[in-house]
């Protein structure tokens, strides 16, 4: 995982966004079903995106995460270098559009595909086919081929419902962190399903896997050496605030590192200020309530989100975590109110066991979140709830024509995780490790 790669994430992402949502305007301006069949996108969205002002539009694209998903088989990928027909014949005044938009997403694609954790989480593409062949495309096959598939490579993810919620009628608009969680946890009825069904099948063989219970103090003798994925792996627990006991635990199955060994690395990445004598320690990062805020469990559902698209990319659940985590932070928002250590205890753990934490979807605004059982009043969707107190935009009421699942509006894609690349990781992607 290369950190300029990451760090670029973001506006590469916007980038793209202003490109299909500029050329999805254009060609609903001029012929709304034309950008249906092109962009996949309903009608409804079509028209909508024709009608509107370029203030609003510029609000959209800038959205710091995809709004988009990538039209990729590998198969597609392979034959790049035959140009071929538009899919429907009258779309052919079209191509240079396509060319236009298909060239960027290639050199996006092509670029992030070099490391496969990074293709998952930026451009979220995970299957591992599609990544060899976008390694293996000749350096000039961004500038030469964009124009030949008959089919864009990337479309936008736009629905009825998350447009209501990215755009507020007032004038300063929603803000981008909050546009960026809705883009990361927006999820059609579909999706959903692939999410629940992975979840319930890494949890039912979790509990039926054997593992040897380890003890701490057994004897072992501390680790003298480690391989360099689980030492990054440590490093990065550690950066991110876990005590050095949190760490051997939870490294105990895999590890033989020892808390006493971490103390002086946790106290070196991580320098706390000295205490004034007699004053409280400072607990307030840890005991921050994930479930307190609509804010922090809209947080913790993108990092959630995020590992997903790791573990479907054939990273190990608990490493695909602490990766997303820390991807999540050092990209978008390092104070985000949600610890690692939080993530691990309150999501991972309780989901894997298949004690709590529950996954709810929200057809009103079309995204995935994090629920928890105890907490009563909170099952809510948290992007309704911030909704609700004028953080994200109102669902318009719509008389025309059904309102009932709007997010469903969003189209079955062809290319879309067949159900065995959700089953639990075979392999581990490599390079996910090093940062
Ligand atoms: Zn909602």
């Amino acid at each position: 995982m290369t950190q300029t790669g990451m760090a670029k994430g973001p506006s590469d992402q916007k980038t793209l966004n202003e490109e299909l949502i500029e050329g999805l305007a254009e060609v609903a301006r001029r012929n709304p079903q034309h950008a249906v069949e092109l962009f996949g996108v309903p009608l409804g969205v079509a028209m909508r995106l024709a009608a509107m002002p370029d203030a609003q539009l510029d609000d959209l694209a800038t959205t710091p995460v995809a709004l988009w998903r990538p039209a990729l088989t590998e198969r597609l990928v392979r034959r790049l270098p035959e140009h071929r027909p538009m899919l429907i014949p009258d779309h052919e005044m079209w191509r240079p559009l396509v060319k236009r938009i298909n060239r960027l997403a290639l050199a996006t694609f092509v670029r992030y595909a070099d490391d496969p954790a990074s293709a998952a989480l930026v451009c979220d593409i995970t299957d591992r086919e599609v990544i060899r062949a976008l390694q293996e495309l000749p350096a000039f096959a961004f500038l030469e081929w964009g124009g030949n598939p008959g089919t864009l490579l990337a479309v936008p993810r736009l629905s009825d419902a998350i447009i209501d919620r990215l755009l507020r009628a007032d004038d300063d608009g929603v803000e981008s962190s909050l546009r960026g969680l809705l883009a990361l946890t927006q999820c059609c009825e579909q999706e959903f399903a692939l999410i629940r069904h992975a979840v319930q099948q890494e949890s039912a063989a979790y509990r039926v896997a054997e593992r040897t219970p380890v003890g701490k103090r057994c004897g072992r003798p501390p680790a003298s050496f480690l391989m360099p994925g689980t030492s990054s792996l440590i490093l990065t627990m550690l950066r991110h605030q876990m005590r050095p006991t949190e760490v051997e635990e939870r490294m105990l199955a895999t590890s033989d590192v020892r808390a006493a060994q971490l103390r002086g690395i946790a106290e070196t990445v991580n320098p706390k200020p000295k205490r004034d004598k007699g004053a409280p320690r400072d607990r307030t990062r840890d005991h921050r309530d994930l479930w307190g805020s609509a804010h922090r469990r809209l947080s913790a559902t993108a990092i959630f989100c995020l590992q997903r698209r790791l573990v479907d990319a054939g990273v190990e659940a608990f490493e695909a975590m602490v990766w997303a985590y820390d991807y999540y932070a050092r990209t978008y928002d390092a104070d985000c109110g949600v610890s690692l250590s939080r993530m691990l205890r309150d999501v991972f753990t309780p989901m894997r066991e298949g004690t709590d934490t529950h996954l709810g979807h929200c057809a009103r605004c079309g995204v995935v979140h994090l629920a928890h059982d105890e907490k009563i009043g909170i099952i809510e969707c948290p992007v309704c709830v911030l909704a609700r107190a004028g953080k994200f935009g109102q669902r318009r009421v719509r008389t025309d024509k059904g309102d009932g699942g709007d997010a469903a509006g969003m189209r079955e894609f062809g290319a879309w995780p067949r159900a065995g690349t959700w089953s639990p990781a075979s392999g581990v992607v490599g390079s996910a490790g090093s940062s």
